[in-house]
């Protein structure tokens, strides 16, 4: 097949970061590329595997229904029991907080002042949402009450988002080149990118564009990357999402002097089912992660708790958690839930392709699981011992925790004590590295003096700055959304000229 290969943008990626690029590019008025390295099939990078959950500004259900949930049911409205507003200084504190306050202020801000008006364009582009009524609310007397930031989810998840966008590009025009890997980027002689060099089904093609956006992902699928940057044993982790995201376009970047910028050492990694593949599985989808240790505990091989399991809301500590299953025994963990509480564990437990076993009692249970058994029943005796009386609620901060051990549980804390018990065995599970490119307020990629690389721009999770050591829940497909709008739209302008 001929390719044409003059364009005006060029978008490297064709996950969420990318179509946002792209669509806004196009908005502009010029003629837009877009490459992604991974089949047609297997299109979509990291942003297919999510739940589609997006975290952004808003004045609650009221407010969300005049445009977000334009088309919600009559049904779901009266569903609803509470669905709390996030504003902007809300969403702030959560980020610098849960970022031990290195987040980028200025693209914090953008990521944070922008996210409702994104989310409206998105909207326009006839992307559909929903409450996430499944993962983020408990039932109270019938009704769903959303608790911990993340409400609002593409209609179809991650797959669903996808399409969705592929048809807005389809709309505008947008061309979109599969199997076709940016491998370099081209510059003139003054130091303008000009281009990229890409591998594709026939081999080298160069093409030519006024402006290019990278929105390629970051390296968590490039094992020797990750042992570099994360550290020793990284090599060894399940990565959740797509194999494709190898760090080409930071290192395309960097090998022409872009600045490299945010959390190099640090990356978001879940607890994940130990039997999962080596990458995503695009049917399990994210269903490996087990997000219900809040309400658990959750132990190693020795029997030993190594976290504060209700530290906080899950989606403020499940990406820091599984760098700490990293450091355990084998990168091996358990999550242990008796009766009282595995009834309300989320629906990716109840999954055919989960590693459990279930006992009577916690010495079987331990057996079953090659646990060290006397170190999980004098764990399990310790902590029930140290859990305090109170008003158990699982959708908010409850206060409900122990008292007098070295690694507390702060809320949320039941004894285990009511069989049968349950054990879901979890490795690490890398989500997306966090250390990337540095960008200016117009999605500029800049150089090592901080000057802007004329013609170069990027956005998703190529993009340094953001989250150091931890990440709020729901924030990497609004960055995707909000900078990839933003460099799309600065692209487009400049390729106009
Ligand atoms: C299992 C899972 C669940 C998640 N759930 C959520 C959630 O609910 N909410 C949320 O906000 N975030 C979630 N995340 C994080 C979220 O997926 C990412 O933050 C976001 O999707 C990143 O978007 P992106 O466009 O930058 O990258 P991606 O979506 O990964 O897109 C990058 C694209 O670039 C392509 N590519 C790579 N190299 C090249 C190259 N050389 N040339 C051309 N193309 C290339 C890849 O094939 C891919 O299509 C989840 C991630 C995973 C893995």
């Amino acid at each position: 097949m001929s390719v044409e290969t003059d364009w005006d943008v060029i978008v490297v990626g064709a996950g969420n970061a990318a179509m946002c690029a792209a669509l806004s590019a196009a908005e502009q008025g010029v003629r837009v590329l877009v490459l992604e390295k991974a089949s047609r099939e297997d299109r979509g990078g990291n942003s297919t595997f999510t739940a589609g959950g997006f975290r952004f500004c808003h004045d609650g259900l009221e407010d969300l229904r005049s445009d977000i949930l334009d088309d919600m049911t009559e049904g779901e409205y009266a569903s609803i029991g509470n669905l709390p507003p996030l504003s902007q200084d809300q969403f702030t504190e959560i980020l610098m907080r849960i970022t031990e306050h290195q987040a980028d202020e200025e693209l914090g801000h953008i990521l944070i002042s922008r996210s409702r008006e994104t989310m409206r364009w998105m909207r326009r582009h006839k992307i559909r949402f929903i409450p996430m009524f499944g993962r983020q609310s408990f039932k109270i007397e019938g009704k769903h009450h959303f608790y911990g930031g993340v409400n609002i989810e593409a209609v179809g998840g991650g797959w669903g988002l996808i399409d969705m966008l592929m048809q807005a590009a389809d709309r505008l025009g947008i061309t979109v080149l599969y199997e076709t890997g940016l491998r370099d980027l081209i510059q003139d002689q003054k130091g303008r990118v000009t281009g990229v060099r890409a591998f594709g089904p026939d081999g080298y093609v160069d093409f030519t564009a006024k402006a290019v956006v990278l929105a390629c992902g970051g390296f968590e699928s490039n094992p020797e990357m990750r042992v570099r940057y994360l550290g020793q044993g990284w090599e060894l982790c399940r990565v959740r999402g797509t194999q494709h995201n190898t760090g080409d376009g930071i290192n395309a970047a960097l090998r022409i002097g872009a600045r490299p910028h945010g959390g190099w050492s640090s990356c978001h990694a879940v607890q994940w089912d130990i039997s999962a593949p080596p990458y995503g599985d695009r049917v399990v989808l994210d269903n490996f992660q087990k997000h219900s240790y809040p309400i658990g505990i959750v132990v190693n091989l020795d029997g030993k708790r190594f976290i504060d399991e209700g530290a906080d809301y899950r989606n403020h500590t499940y990406a820091k958690y599984g760098k700490e299953v990293m450091k355990q025994p084998q990168r091996t963990a358990i999550q242990i839930f008796d009766a009282k509480t595995h009834d309300m564990v989320r629906d990716e437990y109840r999954i055919r392709e989960v590693t459990k076993a279930s006992a009577d009692t916690i010495e079987e249970l331990a057996e079953k699981l090659d646990i060290d058994v006397e170190g999980l029943k004098h764990t399990v005796a310790a902590f029930n011992a140290a859990c305090q009386p109170g008003e158990y609620n699982p959708s908010i901060l409850d206060g409900v925790g122990t008292k007098g051990l070295e690694v507390p549980k702060s809320n949320w804390a039941l004894p285990i004590d009511q069989g049968p018990f349950h054990g879901y065995v979890v490795t690490c599970g890398i989500t997306f590295t966090f250390g990337g490119l540095k960008i200016d307020s117009d999605g500029r990629v800049l150089d090592l003096t901080e000057r802007p690389i004329p013609g170069l721009y990027a956005a998703g999770e190529l993009v340094g700055g953001i989250f150091y050591q931890n990440y709020p829940g729901g924030t990497g497909l609004l960055n995707g959304s909000v900078f990839g709008r933003l460099a799309g739209a600065s692209a487009g302008q400049a390729a106009k000229g």
